[in-house]
């Protein structure tokens, strides 16, 4: 792994998970593997990014106010909360989005730092060229983020492992992973990228 890369974790917060408002089936299940990635990152001194959804209470993305969505990680509620079982590093950068109240923001590319800083900017001034993606939900947000990240000319690798998809329709996350790896995306899984962080060490 070089040194120009960087791990994404894509809004693992308790909305998205089992018992949230907008819960992906067995969302959590990746949680543990996600904490496998965060080590392997932290370790190695790279960058972990989080995203996560931060709403505000009213806001057009909300069915409530003719969106798509029931309401979900509005701003500062448990809900919005990233799950428990997550162990980011201290050094996580939090990448907030959707807090226009007009817009749907699914990507982390519409988010920002604690100071505002946009992400394609954070990825510049940290001179990333690869992310290496995981999280919720596959279909939603991982995809639009990654479709984004390729459109911006970086490399992109989805940990295949560390995504689960809504599926309002079966098989939108097997349509939306194809779709992201025609578009370049690799594919990788810890295992894999375990044998490779060692194989450099060694
Ligand atoms: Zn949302």
């Amino acid at each position: 792994m070089k040194k120009k890369s960087a791990l994404l974790i894509v809004d693992i917060q308790n909305d998205f998970c089992p018992n949230g408002s907008l819960a992906v089936p067995e969302g959590d299940a990746i949680i543990p593997v996600l904490n496998k990635y965060i080590k392997i990152f932290s370790s190695g001194k790279l960058p972990v990014f989080a995203s996560r959804d931060w709403h505000p209470k009213k806001t057009t993305h909300f069915k409530e106010f003719g969106g798509p969505w029931p309401a979900h990680c509005v701003q500062d509620s448990h809900g919005a909360r990233f799950h428990p079982v997550l162990r980011l590093p201290e050094s996580a950068i939090i990448l907030s989005k959707g807090m226009d109240p007009e817009a749907d923001s699914y990507s982390a590319f519409q988010a920002v730092d604690a100071k505002g800083n946009e992400f394609a900017d954070l990825l510049k001034k940290f001179s990333i060229k690869e992310l290496f993606v995981g999280g919720l939900a596959a279909d939603y947000c991982v995809r639009w983020t990654v479709l984004d990240a390729l459109k911006f000319g970086s490399r992109v690798t989805l940990l295949m492992d560390a995504i689960k998809g809504v599926n309002l329709r079966e098989k939108d996350s097997e349509a939306a992973v194809e779709e992201m790896v025609s578009l370049g995306a690799k594919k990788i899984t810890i295992e894999k990228l375990s044998r490779m962080f060692a194989g450099e060490r060694g």
